[in-house]
């Protein structure tokens, strides 16, 4: 049995999150997997009926779940300056410290390259990114107004753990290669600490490879010849970078789907926002959202021994490629004219 949260989020997170529940059901049903639902407020919602859009009843249920669904936030439009309207800090709080983000081209949609399957993983609590990597003010100051400085943070723990998640994925895969990605002779102690330890982690995977490729010819090959690569490691701010750019390889935004992953927990969320501009048309396109709850019962599947949750991603993904092939019920971003409901119910009847 896995106890999975649905936190829908702001505008079209109240249309890709409950047909990515209906997927996830259909598929659970199909390979007898057990999940208990948990329906959260969040954002707006959230905001309407506790006053907060991370209310504390929230955060309190989410500590007993095992994983997510996070639908996208609408932070854009929230009030400046009122404490009760954030963007939920869920990455940080629950410490999911490695965004995993699947790059995939399909033969019949349009893309830069074709037979491109790469997973991306970027650490995501250290780094340059200055509001997670400090306990308390921020990783940047200005000692005067002529200066600015930035600092970077890598610890042994970080780099190890994301490295790690990389290597299990990179296990389940055919190729079985991991690329880290650093610029070790420039950064030769934040990089080189990463480095040592992605090196470190390859000795207990003897059965996957690892090869080494410095940030800026990586940004290059990604651009050139994406197919070379298979599951991609790299430090936050690399990652942030490196993972619109392989996003942008396969056609973008609406086929970017991402799970961020901790220790015990993982919470589905797709890489785009809450694109208030198409909200309640039923035109969002639910492709991004589904994979990222398939990435969610794969990952959980793995990690607590449950092989139907690993069957069910198995089936989404299946579906989600047959309806992708026969594209009779694909939404306009794709090329076709079919609402978000429509896509979803097909996906459904694919399970
Ligand atoms: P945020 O700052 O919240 O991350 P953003 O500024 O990156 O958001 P999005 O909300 O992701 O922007 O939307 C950018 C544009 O991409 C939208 O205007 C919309 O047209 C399109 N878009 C985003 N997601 C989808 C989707 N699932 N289906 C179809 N179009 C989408």
């Amino acid at each position: 049995m896995l106890k999975i949260g649905i936190l829908e989020g702001d505008d079209i997170g109240l249309e890709v999150v409950p047909e990515t529940v209906k997927v996830m059901k259909a598929a659970a049903a199909a390979t007898g997997l057990a999940i208990e639902w948990q329906p959260l407020p969040i954002g707006r919602k959230g905001h309407e009926s506790h006053g907060h859009t991370m209310p504390a009843v929230t955060v309190e249920a989410l500590a007993h779940v095992d994983g997510w669904l996070q639908g996208p936030i609408g932070h854009n439009a929230y009030p400046r300056n009122d404490p009760t309207w954030i963007n939920p800090p869920l990455r940080k709080k629950f410490e999911l410290f490695a965004s995993v983000k699947p790059v995939k081209s399909y033969p019949n949609l349009p893309s830069l390259h074709k037979d491109v399957d790469i997973v991306f993983l970027r650490e995501v609590t250290e780094g340059m990114q200055s509001g997670s990597v400090v306990f308390a003010g921020t990783g940047e100051f200005r000692p005067n107004d002529e200066v600015s400085i930035g600092m970077r943070v890598v610890t042994r723990k970080g780099a190890n753990r994301v490295a790690r998640a990389a290597f299990e994925i990179a296990r389940t895969r055919p190729r079985k290669k991991v690329t880290a990605v650093h610029k070790e002779p420039v950064f030769r102690l934040v990089c080189g600490m990463f480095a040592e330890e992605c090196r470190k982690v390859a000795k207990e995977f003897p059965d996957c490879t690892l090869e080494e490729v410095l940030v800026d010819g990586m940004a290059m090959k990604l651009v050139m010849r994406p197919q070379q690569f298979d599951v991609v490691v790299t430090t936050n701010q690399f990652g942030d970078i490196l993972t619109d750019e392989g996003a942008g390889l396969v056609g973008g935004l609406g086929l970017a789907p991402g799970l961020c992953i901790g220790e015990r927990q993982a919470m589905a969320q797709a890489t785009h926002g809450s694109a208030p501009d198409i909200a309640g048309q039923n035109i969002a396109n639910p492709y991004s959202m589904i994979m990222s709850g398939k990435m969610l019962l794969e990952w959980l599947g793995r990690r607590r021994g449950e092989q139907r949750a690993v069957d069910a991603a198995q089936r989404i993904e299946t579906a989600v490629e047959r309806v992708i092939a026969e594209a009779k019920h694909l939404t306009r971003d794709l090329g076709g004219a079919a609402g978000t409901t429509e896509m979803g119910a097909a996906i459904v009847a694919a399970i």
